[in-house]
């Protein structure tokens, strides 16, 4: 178990074939599809009688998938869903305004309470340019699939905490303004997470697991050479 990981998603997961049969018969901007009891669609003979409970089963597998994908720790904040509480499905794009997406494989991972918490969703549109195919959208956000994170993140040691910042690029000395928005929208340089890193990382127990970055800046401290 990593209490800690912060790492780019190199593969989404798949739908099995009845799955995919099941998905493609939801027009694309149906706006119930994820949440709702799909009855118009019943009604107009699109799905059958039993439809609630197939699409309630492919939500359950698609936790199921990610949580061994990610190695059941949080996309955003990274910490493990032992120590955050509940895993939650997050859509990188929203439901309510990109309803297109809801079933996108490379549109759903898995976040804990805090990060997914409900008064952080719809503060920023995640999407710069929309595109109905979705490899083709771009995004505000360290995207979990697209974006390496290494390259946007940085973090910041201090007596207490391990908090999360942007990542400051060394020629023009700009921050990665995708990090300063993910930061943002997910409250990542919040204390709760950034103490329970701090401690974690106090107890000696995510020194190994950090971003080759962070370790090793995790390495200057324990020679002394303090940050911040
Ligand atoms: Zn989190």
């Amino acid at each position: 178990m990593k209490i800690i990981r912060f790492r780019q998603l190199k593969r989404a997961i798949r739908f099995t074939k009845s799955e995919e049969d099941f998905i493609a018969l939801i027009p694309k901007n149906y706006n119930d599809a994820w949440d709702g009891s799909l009855a118009d669609l019943k009604k107009n003979g699109t799905l059958k009688r039993g439809a609630v409970g197939i699409r309630d089963n492919i939500k359950s597998a698609i936790k199921k998938r990610l949580k061994t994908i990610q190695g059941n720790n949080c996309i955003y904040c990274g910490l493990h869903f032992k120590i955050v509480g509940t895993s939650q499905r997050e859509h990188i794009a929203d439901k309510a305004n990109y309803p297109e997406f809801v079933f996108e494989r490379y549109n759903i991972a898995l976040a804990c309470s805090y990060c997914n918490g409900f008064d952080k969703k719809g503060v920023i549109n995640t999407i710069n340019k929309h595109d109905y195919d979705y490899s083709k959208c771009e995004f505000n956000i360290i995207h979990p699939y697209f974006d390496n994170i290494d390259d946007h993140i940085d973090f910041l040691f201090t007596n207490t905490k391990v908090v999360i910042k942007p990542k400051i690029d060394s020629i023009t000395k700009a921050q990665s303004i995708k990090a300063v928005n993910t930061i943002s929208m997910f409250e990542l340089a919040g204390s709760v997470q950034s103490l329970l890193r701090g401690s974690l990382y106090k107890a000696k127990k995510i020194n190994s697991t950090l971003s080759n970055s962070a370790q090793r800046r995790a390495e200057l401290i324990t020679s002394g050479n303090h940050i911040s």
